[in-house]
């Protein structure tokens, strides 16, 4: 049977920069995605925002993949001509109560190691963004956006280098065996293949929860449960006085960062993106959604009209907790102490994983160390 060092499940941003990172010394890989490409899931149904770190709590990995990342992307973007700019954002407090909410993010913030932030009056948000109106802003000049497209591009690139890419093909089976596991996958014909694997990555987002049981693990006890929630966004074609120079958000919310204004590199203009859990993975966006935008954007967005706002794209997060429940953290750990060395685990790696995904990539490697 046919053996390889490494098999990574998946190829979003995480797995593509986990797979770049362990590609070359020697090693052969092979990275497993269901899609006919990379990134055809969340991956490339977000923000594209650059994040800073400000959320997240001190010490989690969130923040300090986030923060590491961060520093990583715009590197990276700059030695391999991958498009990004450093556009900035201002967090807004809609009304005087979110003043608070804003101090305790900028203390959060630098806590985290996040630099330049600043609180803003009425007036400095005004003149810095003359559509926009609120009674504070909070804002983060390290915050950016990037080509997803692009950097899952070079990603697979370096992966090349060792890895070969099985697409259309679906994980269905994963057993320990002597050195290893037996993988087996499932091409768009219906047709089965297995090989054995020194090491495997559990990079499938929405579908990692499924890998871990066929792995054997027990995924409640371990915290493995995916609860996916959807975020959808649209489009504004709209008028001068629609449009921010920065990315512009609300305070966050329990489960998301708030319906905010996002910026494309061509110039672009979306809405977005909501939350709600969803049972099943369906990317279209619900027309009758349009008010739940309109009257959110307008909070801190006056001028916005209507009949300017059209459907766009959405996305599904991975999240680990529901609405209400305490937030988790991102899960990227070796199955070592279940009795399954060379597994490793990724899950929950919802926003800010495109930020994190380098770093998320170099710290999958440092888990793997002894295996390889
Ligand atoms: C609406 C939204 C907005 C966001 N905004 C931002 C942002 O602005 N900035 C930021 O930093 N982060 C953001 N994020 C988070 C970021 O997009 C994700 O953290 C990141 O894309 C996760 O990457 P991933 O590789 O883990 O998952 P995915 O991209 O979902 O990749 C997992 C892959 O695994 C494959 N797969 C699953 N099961 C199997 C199987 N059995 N066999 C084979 N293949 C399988 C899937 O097809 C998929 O391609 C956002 C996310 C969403 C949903």
């Amino acid at each position: 049977m046919e053996k390889v060092d490494v098999t990574v499940i998946g190829a979003g941003v995480a797995g593509l920069s986990a797979a770049a990172e362990l590609a070359g010394e020697g090693r052969e890989l092979v990275v497993v995605e269901r899609h006919d490409g990379f990134g055809r899931e969340a991956s490339s149904r977000n923000s594209e925002v650059i994040h800073a770190g400000i959320y997240y709590p001190r010490g989690s990995l969130k923040a300090r993949l986030c923060v590491e990342g961060r520093e990583l992307l715009y590197r990276l973007a700059e030695e391999e001509g991958i498009p990004a700019k450093k556009i900035g954002k201002i967090i807004v407090a809609l009304d005087e109560r979110d003043l608070s909410v804003l101090e305790d993010l900028k203390r959060r913030g630098e806590e985290n190691g996040v630099g330049g932030l600043r609180l803003l009056s009425r007036a400095e948000v005004l003149e810095m963004e003359p559509n926009v109106r609120a009674a504070g802003g909070l804002f983060s000049p390290e915050t950016g956006i990037i080509d997803s497209h692009r950097l899952m591009e070079h990603f697979e690139k370096r992966a090349l280098t060792s890895a070969t890419f099985a697409y259309n093909c679906e994980l269905t089976g994963l057993q320990k065996a002597d050195k290893g596991y037996l993988v087996v996958i499932r091409d768009a014909d219906g047709e089965e293949f297995c090989f054995l694997s020194r090491v495997v990555i559990n990079a499938a987002g929405v579908g990692s929860q499924k890998v871990a049981e066929l792995a054997g693990i027990d995924t409640a006890a371990a915290g493995y449960t995916v609860h996916p929630c959807k975020g959808e966004y649209f489009r504004v074609r709209g008028g001068p006085g629609e449009r921010t120079n920065r990315l512009v958000y609300p305070p966050p919310t329990g489960i998301s960062l708030g319906l905010h204004v996002v910026i494309d590199l061509q110039g672009g203009v979306k809405i977005g993106p909501n939350a709600f859990y969803v049972d099943e993975i369906d990317h279209t966006v619900d027309e009758g959604h349009l008010e739940e935008f309109f009257k959110g954007a307008r909070g801190y967005l006056p001028a916005l009209k209507r009949e300017s706002l059209s459907p766009d794209m959405a996305g599904i997060r991975a999240k680990l907790f529901r609405e209400g429940e305490e937030t988790r953290d991102f899960v990227i750990r070796s199955e070592d102490d279940r009795g399954l060395p060379g597994l490793v685990t990724l899950a929950g790696i919802e926003s800010p994983g495109l930020t994190a995904s380098p770093a998320i990539g170099r710290y999958v490697k440092t888990l793997v160390g002894d295996f390889i």
